[in-house]
């Protein structure tokens, strides 16, 4: 399939309207279209139309199972889709838009392919002008899963989404990086009016708290699925965003994460692995010092978690450039930003942690 192409940096042009109302029309028609969003590209097609939704799952070589999040204009467009609540109306105009994913019993507007066949629907609505413009020109929902192909780390620029995505989609709309760097929070509004999080993002669980909303947090979001347990988002029990080397997460302090290194990185080396550190930018000139055989790649400030957040995905995307065999990785808190980088990294790691 011949794939268009083109990047769009502000909306002001009328060649960039252009664009996006052409974009629109493909969307409308039942094309698939690639566009950026704050949080990571979407792979997006009309969400009331179920061919467009088939067409998204083999673009993505995505399993049928795990549904997909309809992305709307307006907060108030999701009543056409789904059935909110005062709840919802609140998160809505507190937090939308914005990384927020809100997961609401399903009308049936939305095809059951959508859905995999559940009783719900996650709905969003994106802050990125681009994203917005977009799902205004089609106007239609469009369901959106990340553009990245099945398996590996979401996309978080340009570069990634034409590797993963040319010659599979009808447009790619190349917006630049994206300016969170990790999927959208996902809540789940339960009849008691608890908001389950099925998974963290930008929106925080202290921020959910600070609204005066109570938050309980899914199991799986910090370890892993047990037998037997009930997958209560689908997306939850797939692997994801592994890199192909193994990589395998250090908890323990600066001190402990140094101590481990000297003595583990430089045997692993000596057996003649090639290995790289994931590494907070303070720690990075040291490393490169220390271990002058291993790759260093800074993934930020350690102070910086939005900025670990925003680099995290390239970074995985680029170890896959060098052959490694094991990338070591500070573990993150499990608090604000943290959780988001926690859940992501655990499974990146296939759940390799190590205590120092
Ligand atoms: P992605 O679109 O790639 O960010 O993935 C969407 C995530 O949302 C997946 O983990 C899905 O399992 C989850 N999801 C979508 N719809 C629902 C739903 N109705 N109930 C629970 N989780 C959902
Ligand atoms: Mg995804």
């Amino acid at each position: 399939m011949q794939t268009k192409i083109a990047h769009i940096d502000s909306l002001d042009s009328p060649e960039a309207q252009r664009l996006i109302m052409e974009a629109g029309a493909m969307i409308r028609a039942g094309g698939l279209v690639v566009f950026p969003t704050e949080t990571v590209y979407g792979l997006g097609g009309d969400a009331t139309n179920p061919s467009a939704a088939s067409r998204i799952y083999e673009a993505k070589g995505r399993p049928s199972d795990n549904p997909l999040i309809i992305h709307v204009a307006d907060p108030a467009d999701a009543e056409k889709y789904a059935f909110t609540c005062p709840l919802y109306e609140k998160l809505a105009r507190e937090l939308m838009p914005g990384p927020l994913t809100v997961i609401l019993p399903v009308r049936q507007t939305i095809p059951q392919n959508v859905t995999a066949s559940l009783p719900t629907v996650a709905v969003r609505c994106p802050e990125h002008p681009i994203a917005r413009a977009l799902i205004r020109a089609a106007g239609v929902p469009i369901a959106a899963p990340s553009a990245n192909l099945s398996g590996s780390p979401s996309p978080t620029n340009g570069a990634h989404v034409i590797k993963d995505m040319n010659g599979r989609v009808d447009f790619i709309i190349d917006g630049g990086s994206s300016e969170i760097g990790l999927e959208s929070t996902i809540v789940k509004i339960e009849d008691d009016g608890t908001l389950l999080l099925l998974r963290p993002g930008g929106i925080t669980v202290e921020k959910l708290t600070a609204l005066g909303c109570k938050v309980k947090v899914a199991n799986a979001v910090t370890e892993g699925m047990k037998e037997g347990e009930t997958v209560l988002s689908p997306g939850m029990k797939y692997k994801h965003y592994a890199p192909k080397a193994s990589l395998i997460l250090l908890d323990g302090d600066n001190e402990g994460r140094e101590a481990f290194l000297k003595e583990k990185l430089k045997s692993s080396l000596q057996e003649g692995k090639k290995c790289a550190l994931l590494a907070y930018s303070e720690d990075c000139a040291v490393y490169a010092r220390l271990f002058p055989d291993a790759r260093v790649f800074d993934f930020g400030s350690q102070a910086n978690e939005e900025e670990q957040a925003k680099l995290l995905f390239a970074r995985l995307r680029e170890t896959d450039d060098f052959d490694l065999d094991e990338i070591y990785a500070p573990l993150p808190r499990q608090s604000g930003m943290g959780l988001a980088l926690y859940n992501r990294m655990i499974r990146a790691a296939a759940h390799r942690i190590l205590r120092v």
